[in-house]
């Protein structure tokens, strides 16, 4: 805020400094925020309000992570893209757009503090911690089947969180996260923003892990809700987005009528060359495996 750095932005202060000459300025352009003059605004700004349509969100997320912070590198890259997944916990840390977009799902089902997050990233020490850990106190059978082996957890990707339903006690690995209630409410609502329930019952044999009630995570919209429509786990996906290379895309359709088209590139051995589009909304992930899924917006 101009002239009031490390003052606590009030209601009063906030009016104070709207009302002196020169603080509100017009843009020159159409407002887009892909466009230079907002971009150049990011680079500066402190904050950041927006309110994209939400075919744009993937476009807005890259150009966050690209310029937010920009003039401020941190010191690791742990700290690079983890922000605390929820405010009132901040030593529970995610990847920063699944964190903001964890913020979403809350928002959206008025969660309050009915849902806390109980786990999210966690170095490759602090895995084989739990695992010792867990092991003294809950023997081997129980901790290989609700503890990842160190390197084989998703927490350590910062894309996944665990989520208890706000009671007194909390159990750290096993928490409480019902299927009614607001806790359904969240699972529901979790593939319109890109997360997914990772361990159900019905594919234990798929993902090789125990049913997880409380265990989400970010995969990325539309995926999540092509998963969610077809009732696949991460697993069948890959499998699934495999069938679908450059020549015969799958083709997902929005409720407001937008299209996106999903697809497969396999990895070459040096570099694969992957063709887009002009000018479109694009997202590229590897997938783990041997490959690269595109996710193409296409306007309405
Ligand atoms: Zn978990």
């Amino acid at each position: 805020m101009p002239g009031k750095r490390n003052v606590e932005a009030d209601d009063e202060t906030i009016k104070e400094v709207l009302q002196k000459k020169n603080t509100v300025k017009r843009l020159r352009g159409n407002g887009d925020f892909r466009s230079e003059e907002c971009i150049e605004y990011l680079k500066e700004c402190d904050i950041c309000c927006t309110n994209p349509p939400f075919s744009l969100f993937a476009s807005l997320f890259s150009l966050l992570v690209k310029y937010v912070n920009a003039e401020y590198p941190l010191r690791n890259k742990k700290a690079e893209s983890l922000i605390p997944a929820d405010m009132r916990f901040p030593d529970i840390l995610m990847k920063r757009d699944a964190a903001h977009l964890l913020q979403l799902i809350l928002e959206k089902i008025c969660a309050g503090n009915a849902i806390v997050p109980v786990s999210g990233y966690r170095s490759l020490k602090e895995q084989s911690d739990i695992w010792n850990d867990s092991r003294r106190e809950n023997g081997e059978d129980f901790t290989r089947k609700y503890v990842a082996l160190p390197n084989h957890s998703e927490h350590q990707t910062g894309l996944a969180i665990d989520l208890g339903s706000n009671e007194e006690e909390i159990d750290f690995i096993c928490p409480d996260f019902p299927y009614d209630g607001i806790c359904d409410a969240f699972r529901k609502a979790a593939p319109d923003y890109g997360f997914i329930e990772r361990y159900t019952k019905d594919k234990e044999a798929i993902t090789g892990i125990a049913h997880e009630p409380w265990h989400f995570r970010y995969v990325g919209y539309p995926h999540s809700k092509i998963m969610q429509e077809k009732g696949l786990s991460l697993e069948e996906y890959t499998h699934f987005m495999k069938a679908h290379s450059e020549d015969k895309k799958y083709h997902f359709a929005q409720s407001h009528g937008a299209e996106i088209e999903v697809y497969y590139v396999p990895a070459e051995d040096d570099n694969t060359l992957i063709e887009i589009p002009e000018n479109c909304i694009h997202q590229i992930y590897g997938n783990n495996v041997d490959g690269f899924v595109v996710t193409i917006w296409n306007k309405v």
